[in-house]
């Protein structure tokens, strides 16, 4: 059956209709009274789900372009940047940071696992002549289904002064991340997962410690500049055209996501991945991530059984059961698949996978 599909991979996630229709909407204009009224609920939204009470700005681009911004305007070359890299979106953050001239320094733990504190706090504490200035990590790293310990981590980046930089990409608005009372310095996070709208806008908050740092900061980036960002936010509205029609989608999310409740939001996610988690151990198959205290409430990555391909798995979800999976990337690719219960996902929906995977892997066993 055609136009069934249901997207479980970890971004872009599934559109409500209602979101759907606002994006069918004409066009327009951005400096008009009517979009800036918009444009300013949707900063108050932001606000509320990044629970912070600094801005958040819009950048038109997909998550990585706020992670950009944020290195194009904190860092000078040869500034040290230690970045904490559990997966592959840990390690773009270093890359990127690399690309803006810092030195950079990594710790890496095997994939499947989390950051200890700890060896965060030894390593800082090592620094005394307060060298590193900026610190990296991400809070749910996507690609191996693992949530870091972020309020511990950011605690024992504070205890040394660093700024810390956090990707909330597939945290904020699905996973309890809460920015001003953790401390975090620097928070992004993307349109296309837990916001329940297409890819297409990037969003970040920077505090005000991030704002002085961004002040000394030679050449900032021009179209990501926070300078420039700050002052139009302040009069609702953006330096460049934004992408409207989104922003307009974005706004008609909020109204359903603020229906739900932020508590209830993260309840829905951690209820559905522990669902998920549940059904796949009934059915004899092993989780990527064991340790239950680390595994993502956003994104489960699962081991294919023996003898079964995992390209097998998801061209039978996809072409059976209109259900697309996502694969391992890198090294994990062929080796895990990955459900995303990220964004506009119900209970109903996790169930229904549940049982089309069961029924994937009695036919790939005949
Ligand atoms: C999706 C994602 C990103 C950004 O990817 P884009 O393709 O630029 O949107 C960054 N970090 C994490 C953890 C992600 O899941």
């Amino acid at each position: 059956m055609r136009d069934k599909d249901f997207l479980m991979i970890p971004g872009p996630t599934p559109v409500p209709e209602s979101v759907l229709l606002a994006l069918a909407k004409h066009p327009i204009g951005h400096r008009s009274g009517e979009f800036s009224a918009i444009l300013k609920r949707c900063h108050e939204g932001l606000k509320w789900l990044f629970q912070t009470e600094n801005d958040v700005f819009i950048f038109t681009a997909s998550g990585t372009g706020a992670m950009c911004s944020a290195m194009g305007n904190l860092v000078n070359r040869g500034d040290k940047v230690l970045s904490l890299v559990i997966g592959n979106f840990g390690q773009r953050w270093a890359k990127i940071a690399k690309s803006y001239g810092a030195d950079v320094e990594i710790i890496e733990v095997p994939y499947g696992q989390a950051i200890n504190p700890n060896v965060v706090r030894e390593r800082l504490a090592k620094d005394v002549n307060k060298e590193i200035k900026i610190v990296t990590v991400t809070h749910n790293e996507t690609s191996t289904g693992v949530t870091n310990p972020i309020k511990e981590i950011v605690a024992a980046i504070k205890e040394h002064g660093a700024l810390s930089v956090v990707d909330g990409i597939t945290s904020v608005g699905a996973i309890d991340c809460k920015q001003d009372e953790w401390g975090i310095d620097v928070l992004v996070s993307g349109s296309q997962k837990g916001f329940m709208i297409p890819p297409g806008l990037s969003f970040l908050s920077a505090s005000k410690r991030a704002f002085e740092v961004h002040k000394q900061c030679e050449y900032p980036d021009f179209y990501f500049n926070w300078t420039d960002a700050k002052k139009n936010y302040d009069k609702d509205t953006t330096p460049w055209t934004p992408a409207i029609n989104l922003i307009v989608a974005l706004d008609k999310a909020f109204e359903l996501l603020k229906e739900e409740g932020l508590e209830n939001i993260i309840a829905r996610h951690k209820h559905n991945a522990t669902l998920l988690r549940e059904g796949v151990k009934e059915m004899g198959l092993k989780l990527f991530v064991e340790d239950e205290s680390i595994a993502s409430y956003a994104i489960t990555a699962i081991l294919p059984p023996e003898g079964i391909s995992v390209p097998d798995i998801r061209k039978t979800l996809k072409n059976d059961y209109n259900i697309v999976v996502a694969n391992g990337q890198n090294d994990l690719k062929d080796r895990i698949f990955r459900m995303g219960t990220l964004g506009f996902c119900s209970e109903r929906d996790v169930l229904t996978a549940l049982a089309s995977l069961k029924a994937t892997i009695n036919k790939l066993t005949k």
